[in-house]
């Protein structure tokens, strides 16, 4: 059954990434700067700056999306050999990260952790606030600055969207800056998720063009899912890709992405039926539903079993689809489906690793250093 896309015309001149509006608390000049700080760099797709904070998925231009997978790949090849590895470990020695996760995580966490290590650069943690002088009443604010005295990057996942943002503008303000990367931000976004995303998608779609062209499906609580607005922001960069939103009605896409979207003259179909769309599409990003969100018993009317791929579904999907997730997977994925060649979400997550080394890679910028 073809869908009814809502039609846009592409205008790759409305494809601007250098503006974040400003109700994300996003500064244009904190996100790529010159080599000295404060630079005066305005434009974030410019490929000679440096990529300094990660806030916003709307910072990535196409350029640096194909330059981040391309170096990914790159460092996951030179990891193979002895030799590689010890080459990328002498990269960032002289480097520290911070990583202040007092959200749950485990992927994003050990992803992180692990990228650090393989390039060498030493890490200190605080998952749980009770342990950091917040409880003696001191404010995020001098946390961060804190934290800024004695590492060179802070990744940061925090219960409230807005944090990161926050936490860079106080960098931004400051004598000796360090870049933030928002490791997820509440409801709101997830941007190296996305990252590791596109990375997923370009590698699956190897042989078939890559991401162009391709209709890609999201399913699940995409109300409160910040991978699913997160990768959505990214789709723009895209060339005729078509996004299809299946969720219940209250689990829909926020409207901030669809104005997005519209913005960028990207097409999308909204669904509530997995059924009328599974054999269109290309892939098909599947997320849990988002409890910890809830103020009240929201969650108690959704239908597990319309959002999900088992056994089943799979007769209907297209033979070179993909099936992806962020993870950690609830009832909305079938284990019994993970040995099917279309899986892709074990992969995902090892892409993800690499994508956050990429990124370090960048952000420090030591890509020159690496042997060919
Ligand atoms: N791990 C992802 C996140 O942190 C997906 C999820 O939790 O549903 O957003």
């Amino acid at each position: 059954m073809a869908i009814g896309f809502v039609a846009f015309e592409f205008d790759a001149d409305k494809r601007d990434v250098t503006r974040i509006p400003p109700e994300h608390g996003v500064r244009s000049g904190a996100l790529v700067q010159g080599r000295r700080h404060g630079a005066g760099a305005a434009g974030l797709s410019q490929r000679h700056r440096r990529l300094f904070h990660v806030l916003d998925p709307r910072q990535f231009d196409r350029a640096l999306l194909d330059d981040l997978c391309a170096l990914s790949t790159r460092l996951r090849r030179h990891a193979r050999s002895r030799l590689g590895a010890r080459s990328l470990q002498t990269l960032l020695p002289h480097k520290r990260a911070m990583l202040y996760f007092t959200q749950p995580s485990t992927r994003t966490f050990l992803s992180f952790d692990n990228a650090c290590h393989l390039l060498g650069v030493r890490t200190s943690e605080i998952r749980d606030p009770a342990i950091s002088s917040e409880v003696k009443g001191e404010t995020f604010e001098d946390s961060i600055r804190t934290f800024s005295s004695y590492v060179d990057v802070i990744i940061m996942r925090t219960h409230e969207a807005g944090m990161a943002a926050q936490s860079a503008a106080l960098m931004d303000r400051i004598k000796r800056p360090v870049p933030i990367i928002n490791a997820g931000s509440g409801r709101d976004q997830h941007p190296t998720q996305a990252l590791l995303d596109i990375h997923t998608l370009e590698r699956s779609f190897g042989r078939r063009g890559g991401i162009d062209g391709k209709t890609i499906g999201l399913m699940g609580d995409l109300r409160r899912g910040r991978t699913a607005r997160s990768l959505a922001y990214l789709m723009k960069n895209y060339r005729d890709v078509r996004l299809v939103f299946i969720a219940p009605d209250d689990f829909g896409m926020g409207s901030d992405i669809k104005v997005h979207l519209r913005e960028h003259g990207l097409p999308f179909h909204e669904t509530r039926e997995l059924g009328s769309v599974i054999g269109d599409l290309d892939a098909i990003y599947v997320t849990r539903l988002q409890t910890e969100h809830d103020v009240g018993d929201e969650s108690k009317g959704y239908e597990h079993a319309r959002y999900r791929i088992g056994p089943e579904q799979l007769p209907a999907l297209r033979s070179d689809a993909v099936i992806m997730h962020p993870l950690p997977r609830g009832p909305e994925i079938d284990p019994a489906i993970d040995a099917d060649p279309r899986a892709m979400y074990w992969r995902q997550e090892r892409n993800g690793m690499w994508m956050r080394v990429a990124l370090l890679v960048k952000i420090f910028e030591v890509e020159d250093e690496l042997p060919p």
